[in-house]
């Protein structure tokens, strides 16, 4: 079988020919980072697309009613690949078997007006309302998940404006008189700027993936940045940058800091090893993240030393929290250290006063921490002299 490719059809190859790059762009970008595994389906659906439109360009395979058929299959695998992949992204999926199910009817409905009662009209309708509405479906479900990033409104309203492209373009072929067999058809000029818009939408959509894709690999190497691997609390830079912003925004005031520090430490690491240590850092660090509210801020800032910023918190409620963090991690068990031993902490706790920076902040935080310290460990120091609790004896590391 040999393929003559005519200077027309050449031109009209660009569109797969672009679209192959999309997908190649996707494929780099997942290879760059593998956990962003949304990508292997983008790069999917912008290859099924190329295919479908280079099967149909050339014509091949030659006989109209399989050409169709074959076009149509990488068409609704695209449309397919890429809302799935779209949702995806947001943590969003469609079952296998909902996708099955539409591929499978848009597939018998094509195979229908084909081969049975052959209608180029009807065809054109099947894959462009089953797209159209895809999108559409896609669109709604991710408009939630948008989470304030301004690339996913971006995003969402693409989505929306290339789902109803799709109702708009086909409605267009009602105006136009069609010929009934695709081999005219495909040479009238409506066909072929049919095809280019669809091509703009595509390249627009795709463009607005690939930013998309790059702002993801961006913001994980800034959480990789900004995290401590440890604790999976932000480490010290990333506190300092977050307690900056926090404290010019007098929307957080009365904003509150707390440090803290576990009581003999270094015991733990001598009687039960470094990787015991590790283990103790790790839960403390959990019970931290899991006593506080979204807005509030957690990081470790050295060693066994943890810091919690409180926007719109005032001496009472700050109070409340460390008690409870101080009484939850006094009685926690750690597999890894005796069950009769207990792991404690001191805190120190200072309300910001405006002007100062964040530094003088933690500096008195730490000096009402270390006075914790000297009065005997396992309690907490405010800045009056009626804000210090103190905990019962126990028996500690
Ligand atoms: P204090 O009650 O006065 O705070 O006594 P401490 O023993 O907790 O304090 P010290 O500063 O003497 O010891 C802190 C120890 O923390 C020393 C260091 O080896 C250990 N450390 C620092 N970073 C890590 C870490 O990432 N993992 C482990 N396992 N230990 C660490
Ligand atoms: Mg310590
Ligand atoms: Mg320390």
């Amino acid at each position: 079988m040999s393929v003559q490719i005519t200077p027309n059809q050449l031109i009209q190859l660009i569109i797969p020919g672009i679209t192959a790059v999309f997908a190649f762009g996707f494929a780099c970008a997942w290879f760059y980072d593998r956990r962003l595994r949304y990508l292997r389906l983008l790069a999917a659906s912008f290859v099924a697309f190329a295919l479908g439109s280079a099967v149909q360009i050339c014509h091949l395979p030659d006989e109209w009613r399989l050409n169709a058929l074959v076009s149509a299959t990488f068409y609704a695998l695209s449309i397919q690949l890429l809302a799935e992949g779209v949702m995806r992204r947001a943590g969003l999926h469609l079952r296998l078997v909902t996708h099955a199910s539409m591929f499978v009817l848009v597939l018998a409905g094509m195979h229908y007006f084909s081969f049975v009662t052959p209608n180029l009209l009807v065809r054109i309708y099947i894959l462009n309302f089953s797209a159209g509405l895809l999108m559409l479906f896609t669109a709604i479900r991710f408009r939630k998940h948008c989470n304030g990033r301004i690339i996913n409104h971006v995003l969402l309203w693409v989505l929306l404006i290339f789902g109803v492209s799709f109702f708009i373009r086909t409605s267009l072929t009602t105006i136009q008189p069609l010929p009934h067999s695709t081999a005219p058809f495909a040479r009238t000029i409506f066909w072929v700027l049919l095809q280019l818009s669809l091509a703009l939408m595509g390249a627009v959509l795709g463009l607005v993936l690939l930013a998309a894709a790059m702002s993801d690999v961006i913001d994980r190497l800034t959480l990789e940045r900004d995290l401590d691997s440890l604790t999976e609390t932000l480490n010290r830079r990333a506190f300092e940058r977050l307690a900056g912003r926090r404290v010019a925004d007098r929307r957080s005031y009365p904003l509150t800091l707390i440090a803290f520090d576990i009581d003999n430490f270094k015991s733990i690491n001598d009687r039960y090893g470094h990787a015991a240590g590790d283990a103790v850092l790790r839960q403390f660090a959990a019970i931290l993240r899991a006593a506080v509210r979204e807005k509030d801020v957690v990081a470790r800032i050295g060693g066994e030393e943890f810091v919690l910023l409180l926007p719109g918190a005032d001496d009472k409620f700050a109070y409340e929290i460390v008690e409870r963090l101080r009484t939850v991690l006094e009685s926690s068990r750690f597999d890894e250290i005796e069950a009769t031993l207990r792991v404690t902490t001191s805190a120190g706790i200072a309300r910001y006063r405006p002007g100062e920076d964040v530094g003088a902040l933690l500096a008195r935080a730490d000096q009402l921490l270390y006075a914790a310290k000297r009065a005997g460990r396992n309690r907490v120091v405010g800045e009056s002299p009626g804000q210090t609790r103190d905990a019962p004896e126990r028996d500690m590391v």
